[in-house]
């Protein structure tokens, strides 16, 4: 990670964010890919772009594809499903030595697994 980059490493894949900035603000879905070099993410049913598709030998109507856009990563906030709202992540190092993300405001884990 290069210096001056703002990253943000705390949110991972299949995490529930919402978003709290931008075109898309106020909307929750479930990280569906996190770039931590790019300080990215994409988000369920976030940031929709349309593509033209060409017709392909196996797809030969071709036409319009919706998928999820990156967005910036320092856009979102994890949710916390006991505070039922977006919060800070806190660190946690459990009894053996396993770091976790936990809400900074409840305590709950905030990893899954
Ligand atoms: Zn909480």
């Amino acid at each position: 990670m290069g210096k001056g980059a703002r990253v943000n490493m705390n949110i991972r894949k299949n995490d529930i964010v919402v978003v709290i900035a931008g075109a898309d603000k106020g909307k929750k879905g479930r990280v569906i890919e996190a770039i931590p070099s790019e300080g990215r993410v994409t988000v369920e049913k976030v940031n929709i772009v349309k593509r033209h598709q060409r017709p392909t030998q196996t797809q030969r109507q071709g036409g319009i594809i919706e998928r999820e856009g990156k967005i910036e990563g320092s856009n979102v906030m994890i949710f916390c499903s006991k505070c039922n709202k977006a919060v800070r992540i806190g660190r946690k190092i459990l009894e053996d030595g396993k770091k976790v993300r936990i809400c900074k405001k409840c305590g709950e884990m905030l990893d899954l697994g």
